[in-house]
């Protein structure tokens, strides 16, 4: 694979990576401060928002704390180069879809093929059905059938 591209990648994994901890700091802050409210409720209504809000931030960060892992993984395997082989044909994946998920391990049609299985694109460590996430499929959708 040409070392441009491969450092563009690399850049990207790092950059979200850093983006995903700056939100999870962001939200551990949120969560302090919710901690701290919910130590003195006002009323019902809001100790039901606020159950919901802690909710909601523990759910995103079990999501991105995958991502990071995905990251990490990615990140081993440009050291290792073996960086941007499918892991399920062992062929490479296209850079237009590396470019848009850079830790996927999967080209277009084995991730079709595991997302009809397993219900998710984007395989992990055991935590599969977290990664229902729209956006994420918005992003694949874009990239078709490279
Ligand atoms: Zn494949």
């Amino acid at each position: 694979m040409d070392k441009e591209f491969l450092k563009k990648c690399e850049k990207r994994l790092l950059e979200e990576k850093a983006k995903i901890l700056g939100r999870y700091r962001e939200k551990e802050e949120i969560q302090e401060r919710l901690g701290e409210e919910s130590r003195e409720p006002r009323d019902l209504e809001d100790i039901g928002q606020i159950t919901y809000t802690e909710e909601l931030l523990d759910n995103l960060s079990q999501v991105e704390m995958q991502t990071i892992r995905e990251i990490e993984y990615a990140l081993e395997k440009i050291n290792k180069g073996i960086y941007g082989m499918c892991e399920g044909c062992g062929e490479q994946i296209p850079e237009a879809r590396l470019c848009a998920i850079p830790w996927t391990r999967y080209c277009a049609k084995c991730a079709e093929e595991m997302e009809k299985e397993t219900g998710t694109y984007m395989p992990s460590y055991g935590v599969t059905d977290m990664f229902n996430i729209d956006d994420i499929k918005v992003e694949r959708d874009d990239i078709g059938e490279a």
